[in-house]
């Protein structure tokens, strides 16, 4: 599927109308909360257990899919693979679009902290965004209230291409930018060819370092807004 920019007809997507209607009849935070765990998923064979996963919008439907700012040729982008592979990936990552769209960030944030007290296996990291990307300045100031709101129980994070926005508001969550052509992020995830072209005073990344065995979360480089450090992958 060619990249929609965003612009898709949301009567089309599969399952909304439920969505539609469990969102009409919630009335409180732990209704919302029973809705959002339905939409955050926890870990994958590089995020640790310890991570939920949020997507503001689809890969399909990224802002940034197929332009200069994103250093993935799309014929590349994984998150866009998926949703190719698997019929039901890009009709939840258009609902979940949906939810971000709907829901005041406090709502929001109350309902993780409700579904963190509940969740057996407890969870200390939220990553926005893996597939898709920040669209305008709202995203921003909407993930930063949610992460001020979640600090001190949850660190939020995210990748992001968007250097053209406005980024200054994003001071409660970590942002590592994934271009240079601006400089808008706390630090810089990004790719070289070899081992030996990463530049000093950075790291390379733990899950590639470790074949797999680290995984997001259990490692907190690119999470840990304390962590002042560049990090890389290798394209071998
Ligand atoms: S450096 Fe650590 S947190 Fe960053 S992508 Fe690699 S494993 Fe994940």
């Amino acid at each position: 599927m060619e990249p929609t920019q965003g612009d898709y007809d949301l009567s089309e997507v599969d399952g909304i109308d439920t969505l539609r209607q469990r969102m009409a009849d919630a009335e409180t935070v732990r209704d919302w909360s029973f809705i959002l765990s339905d939409y955050i998923s926890f870990g994958n064979n590089k995020i640790s257990d310890n991570t939920g996963i949020f997507n503001m919008n689809s890969a399909t439907d990224c802002p940034n899919a197929d332009t200069e700012n994103c250093q993935v040729p799309w014929s590349d982008c994984y998150a866009h693979k998926a949703e190719n592979i698997y019929k039901k990936t890009l009709p939840y990552r258009r609902r979940q679009e949906y939810l971000w769209e709907c829901l005041d960030a406090e709502t929001f944030a109350k309902a993780i902290l409700k579904i963190k007290e509940r969740k057996r296996n407890a969870f200390d990291y939220i990553r926005f965004s893996e597939a898709g990307d920040f669209r305008h300045k709202g995203d921003i100031i909407k993930v930063d209230r949610i992460a001020e709101i979640l600090s001190g129980e949850i660190e939020v994070y995210t990748y992001s291409a968007s250097d053209y926005l406005d980024w200054s508001e994003a001071e409660h969550f970590k942002v590592m930018q994934s271009n240079e052509r601006d400089n808008y992020g706390d630090n810089l995830f990004s790719a070289v060819p070899e081992k030996d072209d990463i530049p000093e005073g950075a790291a390379q990344c733990a899950y590639e370092a470790s074949d797999g065995k680290v995984k997001c979360g259990d490692c907190t480089l690119c999470i840990d807004q304390r962590i002042d450090r560049d990090v890389y992958i290798t394209l071998h």
